[in-house]
């Protein structure tokens, strides 16, 4: 009989797990998964768990979405992959149809890759590219916002900010110009989201002024840095850095790999500042949370940069072995007309109305700074002074108080330091949302003792 214990045992015997210390295992025990069914994990004991954060914000529609199931193994008996260059089918044609039509306006041509960090990686070669190929070979830098996150891969780990995973690296990496992030926890009391996103677009404007000759692309996560801890801001600051990017010759990089496909409350999070970047680049919600599929949706006037006889060595020769996986491809299909058939969007704005009330009470609690939600993200902030916002030291890992509570009351939170938060899969009840209530306010009272 295959259990937890044995089954931890061979784990750890012969597996490195990501984003983890393994020395830790020795006293956190790893939690092996047998099944999962919509927003349930079981594991080889019998024990369930509500996947409050998506396993790792890829999963949308639960875990065994019947309708999924149905797309890939039809795609299974059908054709598993083939190679993508010089050769196309069914699955990714239609699937760029699909993106075209529901990513914003003007962004007509969709490039493939296998994860989030690569299709990053892409992104920043394409806008590179285009300017080398505009005979504008000045151009190689990229301006970034402090606490962003956009990957680990070396380009991708060189324009983000979250020095926890960046520091290590720093000789390997390239440089980009960083700008101060508009993230909302950082204004002054009385001060309103967009005043001070307004407010802090001014380091933005100045390092564009100052820098737009050398610089190929500005590169944003969209109103949520995840990673960076769920911070948070405006729309306005995306009006105002497309306009910006207009005016001084730069290309504008969305990285909606985390929240894209709903997670902001809109489809895309560009909408919600009605603007088209030059590139979206998009993965984790793709395939509903099935298969590891990316793309790098662009415009005409970038596609044509490349387009040309090829002695003149204009193409864009970037690839990877499961460039547009037709099995993540069919997973993705399957995952928007889920989209379309079930009124999704709307009926999210009922769920993430109630993940605001569930946790309403904990405003009040001595060592919550803020509560703040941007759609179906829900973050909670604990400090250890509420008044000055002084943080808790990071070695004290309160978080991980909070995620051991939620494994022993049927629930995965996975804290990013000190900040609880729910970005759960949309099939789930307002029941299981007041549960997930629950294990957190029990939780954070846990952690912030003494
Ligand atoms: C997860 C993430 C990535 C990287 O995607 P991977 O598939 O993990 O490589 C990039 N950007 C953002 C905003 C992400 O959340």
């Amino acid at each position: 009989m295959m259990n937890n214990s044995n089954l931890i045992q061979r784990d750890l015997a012969t597996l490195w797990h990501p984003c983890t210390q393994m020395k830790d295992h020795e006293w956190l025990p790893l939690v092996p998964i047998k099944k999962g069914e919509g927003v349930w994990l079981e594991d080889f004991d019998g024990r369930r768990y509500i996947d409050a954060i998506s396993s790792w914000w890829v999963n949308l529609f639960g875990h065994s979405n019947p309708r999924i199931n149905e797309r890939i193994k039809q795609q299974l008996d059908a054709l598993e992959h083939v190679i993508l260059a010089g050769f196309s089918h069914e699955p990714v044609v239609a699937l760029s149809e699909k993106l075209v039509a529901i990513t914003p306006p003007g962004l007509t041509r969709c490039f493939y890759t296998d994860n989030g960090s690569s299709a990053i990686e892409a992104a920043l070669k394409m806008s590179f590219h285009y300017w080398r190929n505009q005979g504008r070979h000045e151009k190689t830098k990229f301006i970034a916002l402090s606490n962003s996150y956009h990957g680990e891969t070396l380009g991708a780990l060189a324009v983000g900010d979250v020095s926890l995973y960046k520091e290590t690296y720093a000789p390997l990496l390239m440089q980009p110009i960083t700008v101060p992030s508009p993230d909302c926890f950082q204004r002054e009391p009385g001060a309103s989201w967009s005043e001070h996103s307004t407010r802090m677009f001014a380091h933005m404007e100045q390092a564009l002024a100052q820098h737009a000759d050398q610089v190929c692309a500005v590169i944003v996560e969209p109103l949520v840095q995840c990673a960076g801890a769920m911070r948070m801001y405006d729309p306005v600051y995306l009006k105002l850095l497309r306009q910006a990017c207009d005016k001084y010759g730069v290309q504008l990089i969305a990285d909606e790999i985390a929240v894209g496909f709903g997670r902001s409350g809109t489809l895309f999070a560009c909408e919600q500042a009605g603007i088209s970047p030059d590139f979206i680049c998009l993965s984790k919600g793709l395939t509903g949370g099935y298969l590891p599929l990316a793309a790098v949706v662009t415009h005409d006037r970038i596609y044509q940069a490349f387009y040309d006889d090829y002695e003149n060595l204009n193409a864009f020769l970037h690839s990877h072995s499961y460039t547009g996986n037709p099995l993540g491809c069919a997973a993705a299909l399957a995952t928007l007309d889920i989209f379309e058939q079930d009124d999704v969007i709307a009926n999210n704005k009922h769920l993430a109305a109630h993940m605001g009330q569930a946790v309403a009470h904990l405003q009040d609690h001595p060592h919550v700074a803020e509560i703040r939600q941007t759609g179906m993200i829900l973050a909670m902030e604990m400090v250890k002074d509420k008044t000055t916002r002084e943080p808790y030291p990071w070695q004290e890992r309160r978080g991980l108080k909070v995620y051991q509570h939620a494994l022993q009351n049927e629930a995965l939170l996975r804290p990013l330091g000190n900040v609880v938060y729910f970005m759960p899969p949309y099939v789930i009840t307002p029941d299981q949302i007041d549960h997930l209530a629950r294990v957190a306010t029990e939780g954070i009272h846990i952690a912030t003792q003494t």
